[in-house]
């Protein structure tokens, strides 16, 4: 009898088998969308109540999709502002994930043709890749993006010369396309603006260290930042693990840069990777004493004998065993996926060299 209860497809009291059916079709279909609805039995059947997985709500119009990047959750998240006038999305992610962050929108009530803005941290594959693909879709949308940053969008080759150096034969699988964004539809930033978008008023900060074209967007109304990778890696209030990819690696930026973040005095800070933060001040704070360490690593093996290639795998082994300190092995799979540690000594490595740090 409990099993029956707990059978969402049990033929009910004054229910048909072809309604039963019916259901089970429906949600075999949505299920296939990969859409999370959650079902209700109601007297004449189930209905969905909401798309709850994919309802992140950050504040009153502000909220968040896991854009469950090849099929991983808590890998890379995109946040949306929306109301009546239209809606923003910032950090829309790769083309690889399109197809979830078109169903997250629907969840949401919003249709392509009401995203009138992109607010881009940055031009990382993970965050801004879709952006081109999405534009040539929905011309009408502008994207705002760092001045240093808006020549790769409108001319990504070298970008994706770059990205394909470090992923190989796995880039289109891993990011799908990177398509230009025409010039017209670009508005470049410096920092110190304030943007209307997504029924809200942004403060734009320039918040390099991680990248050299790194902003940041601070809504005042509900004390949201949304801080791209500025303020780091950490899913389920783990460790904070400061993403150090190469080339822009600059740690007395990215420290000035968290600075400028906490004299927003934000509420919340959101993460791309992986998602919002309330204890603002001591994740900050974490961010910059995990810095210190993992170029403190990276120094110290850069001036030990070694090949980088050793050095990369000598550091990632160190900082897995750092993580397993603090998480499962699931979750230290999962930073794995969201920051591969090899490439966080290249960023590092190269820091050290360029300040003559090491040889
Ligand atoms: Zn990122």
């Amino acid at each position: 009898m409990q099993a029956l209860e707990r059978n969402p497809f049990a033929q009910r009291r004054g229910q048909s088998a072809h309604h039963v059916a019916q259901r089970r079709r429906f949600c075999d279909q949505t299920r296939n969308r990969r859409q999370h609805v959650h079902w209700i039995s109601r007297k004449h059947g189930c209905r969905p109540i909401s798309i709850i997985r994919g309802l992140n709500t950050l504040s009153h119009g502000l909220t968040w999709i896991d854009l469950r990047f090849h099929g991983r959750s808590q890998v890379i998240a995109a946040a949306l502002a929306h109301d009546r006038g239209g809606a923003a999305i910032i950090d829309p992610g790769p083309t690889s994930c399109l197809a979830t962050l078109d169903l997250g929108l629907q969840a949401h009530g919003v249709r392509w043709a009401d995203v009138r803005h992109i607010l881009l941290t940055h031009v990382h594959l993970d965050h801004a890749g879709a952006t081109g693909t999405i534009v040539r879709q929905h011309p009408h949308i502008s994207v705002l993006v760092h001045e240093r940053g808006a020549r790769h969008m409108a001319e990504p080759s070298r970008l994706i010369e770059s990205a394909t150096r470090i992923y190989g034969d796995r880039m289109d699988e891993y990011w799908g396309e990177f398509a230009a964004v025409p010039a017209a539809n670009l508005t470049s930033l410096r920092g110190g603006e304030k943007i209307a978008a997504g029924g809200r008023l942004f403060d734009v900060a320039y918040t390099p260290g991680h990248a050299s074209h790194h902003v940041s967007y601070f809504d005042e109304s509900s004390g949201v930042a949304f801080v791209g990778d500025t303020a780091g890696v950490c899913i389920n209030s783990g460790y904070v693990l400061p993403p150090t990819p190469p080339p822009d690696i600059d740690l007395e930026s990215w420290q000035e840069s968290v600075d400028r973040i906490l004299d927003w005095s934000p509420s919340t800070i959101m993460l791309t990777h992986f998602g919002p933060v309330t204890s603002v001040p001591p994740h900050l704070a974490a961010l910059t004493e995990n810095l210190q360490t993992t170029a403190a690593i990276a120094l110290k093996l850069l001036n030990a004998p070694g090949s980088d290639e050793q050095r990369a795998a000598a550091f990632a082994a160190e900082l897995r065993q750092v993580l397993r300190g603090h998480m499962t092995e699931g979750e230290v799979q999962t930073y794995v996926v969201a920051a591969a540690y090899e490439h966080l000594f290249s960023g590092l490595a190269r820091y050290w060299r360029k300040k003559g740090a090491a040889p």
